[in-house]
């Protein structure tokens, strides 16, 4: 019988980067019945925040559907092991590479070392972020500004222009926004304007690499069981309850709309971005 999807959650609290393994209950990776059909066979990808939530998921989607994966991560080992061992069950490899993507040599680093091991980089998923809750603009000090663009977007351009050395026609990038990039968000001030950046970036780059065959989408999700959620919310229990569905998503329900975008299935789709949120309808 299918598992129902909670609509509350049990009072919990994380610090950032949150542990997936800490949280009550545990998001749903990949959904019992979801059959792989070679969708991404024997190609390359490399992920962002890769050890939990949407990251996660999406390594074992790709795998599922025949792709090795290497996983950046900032350094939560205990999530990304787990990750590798759930890739490893789908017979596909997974490299993890700790570090912080704010550090421009540390982005050139992991996509070298995912080279160096999987030998080319046929999907490049940018998916890591961070996120402070604020109620007002006068509570955003110049350092959460600063972090919070710098590992937000600054590492889209660096870890992008990295792995564009690597990357041949028939490429596929997706870019992880929000939803809040599409309806703003009252407490995410600066986070919901990395999302918006990403968005522009995008839609910018896509029209730059389609000469190159090299196509660029992103996914728009609105709120899912992750890690960031009680690691960065005073109240987690009532979370996703404002959504046309009344309740949160599990990133089971978003990593397929990435395999669709990475897939041979979207080779008609580039600069475009799939709202998986609920049911929220966004314009634009
Ligand atoms: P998550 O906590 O599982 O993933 C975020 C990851 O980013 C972490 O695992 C962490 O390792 C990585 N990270 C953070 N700072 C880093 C740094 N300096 N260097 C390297 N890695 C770093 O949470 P998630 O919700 O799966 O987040 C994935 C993406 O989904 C993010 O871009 C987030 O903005 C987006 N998103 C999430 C939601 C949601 O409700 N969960 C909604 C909209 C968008
Ligand atoms: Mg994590």
């Amino acid at each position: 019988m299918k598992k129902k999807k909670p609509n509350k959650f049990p009072d919990q609290a994380q610090g950032q980067p949150g542990d997936q393994f800490k949280m009550l209950p545990e998001p749903e990776i990949i959904r019992e019945d979801y059959k792989g059909s070679k969708k991404l066979d024997d190609k390359i990808a490399l992920i962002t925040g890769g050890d939990s939530g949407i990251g996660r998921s999406v390594a074992v989607h790709f795998a599922r559907e025949g792709a090795h994966v290497a996983i950046v991560y900032l350094e939560e080992d205990e999530d990304a092991l787990e990750t590798k061992k759930l890739v490893e069950k789908e017979n596909r490899k997974c490299i993890i590479i700790a570090g912080d993507l704010r550090q421009q040599s540390f982005c050139k680093a992991a996509v070298e070392r995912c080279v160096e091991v999987l030998k080319k980089i046929d999907i490049l998923v940018n998916n890591a972020a961070v996120q402070f809750p604020k109620d007002t603009l006068g509570e955003i000090t110049n350092k959460q500004l600063k972090t919070t663009f710098e590992t937000n977007i600054y590492p889209y351009f660096y870890i992008t222009r990295a792995a564009l050395e690597h990357m041949d026609e028939g490429g596929a990038i997706v870019n992880t926004s929000s939803v809040t990039a599409y309806r703003g968000s009252d407490h995410l001030l600066d986070y919901s304007s990395t999302k918006g950046a990403i968005v522009a970036f995008t839609r910018s780059l896509s029209q730059n690499l389609v000469k190159r065959k090299i196509r660029v989408n992103g996914v728009a999700p609105g709120p899912i069981w992750t890690p960031l959620i009680p690691a960065t919310f005073d109240d987690v229990t009532d979370f996703g309850q404002d959504t046309p569905m009344g309740r949160a998503g599990q990133p089971s329900e978003v990593a397929p709309a990435y395999v669709f975008l990475a897939s041979a299935d979207a080779s008609y789709i580039t600069g475009q971005f799939i709202h998986v949120n609920g049911g929220e309808q966004i314009g634009g």
